[in-house]
């Protein structure tokens, strides 16, 4: 199948509520420029340098997400034009974020990633340093971005079992946040907001849509394993 119809087969099937991602990462400019014809314009890169040269080089109209990790020190490059980061992991790289969303007048989308997977890889926070850090003064003084969501990626394994609870785990935290939100409005930063949750890539994002997500990173299901 071609690009093209491997994208529409992926968005037919989708739930209203779930939003895809392409992700774009090691494909060339002419491969993304299919996905742009076919009319979609949601792409997620996970290094910051490919980002940044494809950003320069396609339409303007296209929301780029930042899905992988993301060094303090590169946050500059994408902060005048990123539609979300979704691998945010400190309250350090957040104040970073903060400072170049404001150089840019703009306000910076962020998910915090948690980790749920049971892998040495995965970066991440746990359950209790996110909500350490959706709790703290620090987070408050932030006019700059607004966290969103959070975002998980589950351990890279054959067993749809664990994967299921993986998900559900990260599914229960984030309404569990949801509530305290509405529960306890003096908690609520002005830039708390939490409606977005990222989770599934190609091979288990449908059941990463069965236990509550949100947003699909989807790559090689759309463009055909990578080189
Ligand atoms: C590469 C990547 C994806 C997409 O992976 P596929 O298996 O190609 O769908 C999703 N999320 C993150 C964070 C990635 O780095």
């Amino acid at each position: 199948m071609s690009i093209k119809d491997n994208l529409h087969k992926i968005k037919f099937a989708l739930p209203p509520q779930v939003t895809l991602i392409a992700v774009t990462k090691t494909h060339p400019v002419e491969k993304v420029k299919e996905v742009y014809a076919a009319g979609h314009k949601i792409f997620g890169e996970n290094k910051v340098q490919e980002m940044v040269d494809k950003y320069e080089v396609l339409p303007k109209d296209i929301e780029w997400h930042l899905i992988g990790h993301l060094q303090s020190n590169k946050v500059k490059y994408i902060a005048p034009f990123v539609s979300l980061i979704h691998s945010v992991d400190s309250l350090k790289l957040l104040q970073e974020i903060n400072k170049q969303a404001s150089k840019s007048n703009r306000v910076i989308n962020c998910l915090l990633q948690i980790y749920i997977a049971k892998e040495e890889t995965k970066f991440g926070l746990d359950f209790q340093e996110a909500e350490q850090l959706i709790a703290s003064a620090e987070l408050k003084a932030l006019k700059n971005i607004k966290i969103v969501g959070f975002m998980g990626m589950a351990t890279n394994t054959d067993k749809k079992e664990q994967i299921s609870l993986e998900f559900q785990s990260l599914q229960r935290f984030y309404d569990k946040c949801r509530q305290l939100e509405t529960c306890l409005p003096d908690r609520q930063a002005f830039n708390l907001k939490l409606e977005i949750l990222s989770m599934g890539m190609s091979s288990d994002y449908q059941l990463a849509i069965e236990n509550g997500s949100t947003m699909i990173r989807v790559g090689s299901s759309i463009f055909g394993e990578r080189g």
